[in-house]
């Protein structure tokens, strides 16, 4: 997997994972209207009307990502990755962050949770499928940690804020859950072994091959940003890097 360098953007790196995922976030007219327009961030939206970009900020220490967008309806911790990214950007970093804020521009551009009708967060053990080929990515360029930010609606599941992980096989991911728990105050939902519940969450099949992640939900309306709910999801990405000692 090669990373262009990118001259507009110090110290900003970027790959894309997929070019089928192609989508135009503007069309969303309610994550659109909450995005700050930065030369980044626009430069962001243009690249994801190609596919699903990568971007990366940073050379040494560990290797972390950060996914949003998994559910394209989901639009707090998508906003939250790319605030977070705009305030990265020319950083010295002592670690390598990798973030992916659109997993599926597509599903973004229609407000929908689902990727040509597969929910990718029950995918990602199926080969070639769209989270799948994130999976791939992860472990190529071997990434040591992974953060998977959704946001949960009323009478949904789990319907409250939250930090997924689980004990087996990679007990660090309860670890990293704990700490974001502590910092932000979200609930802890610990599994014995991962995938147990159910297949294809993105978050156990990393776990489940060894890499330590965890799942982070904020509450708000699906398809909406509710009150509060970008700042919570903010909260817990700079809380999931803080545990790495940024
Ligand atoms: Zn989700």
């Amino acid at each position: 997997m090669d990373f262009d360098i990118l001259d507009d953007f110090e110290n900003v790196e970027m790959s894309y994972v997929s070019f089928l995922s192609k989508g135009y976030i503007a069309r969303n007219r309610n994550i659109f209207e909450k995005i700050k327009l930065t030369p980044f961030s626009k430069f962001i939206l243009k690249s994801c009307t190609y596919g699903t970009p990568i971007f990366k900020i940073g050379t040494s220490g560990k290797k972390l990502l950060i996914l949003s967008g998994i559910h394209g309806n989901e639009l707090p911790p998508q906003l939250a990755n790319l605030e977070l990214l705009n305030q990265l950007v020319g950083a010295d970093l002592n670690n390598t962050v990798y973030f992916i804020p659109f997993a599926s521009p597509k599903s973004t551009m229609n407000n929908e949770r689902t990727f040509n009708e597969v929910d990718l967060n029950r995918a990602s053990h199926i080969y070639n499928s769209l989270s799948n080929m994130i999976i791939q990515c992860i472990e190529e360029l071997k990434i040591d940690f992974v953060g998977d930010f959704h946001s949960t609606a009323y009478n949904s599941n789990p319907g409250f804020e939250s930090v997924f992980s689980s004990k087996n096989p990679t007990p660090e991911s309860v670890l990293i859950a704990q700490y974001i728990s502590k910092g932000v105050g979200s609930e802890i939902i610990t599994y014995d072994v991962a995938g147990s519940q159910y297949k294809g969450a993105v978050e156990d099949v990393c776990n489940l091959r060894g890499i330590p992640s965890v799942t982070c939900e904020v509450l708000s309306p699906f398809a909406s940003v509710g009150k509060g709910s970008f700042e919570k999801s903010f909260e817990q990405m700079k809380s999931f890097l803080e545990y790495f000692g940024f």
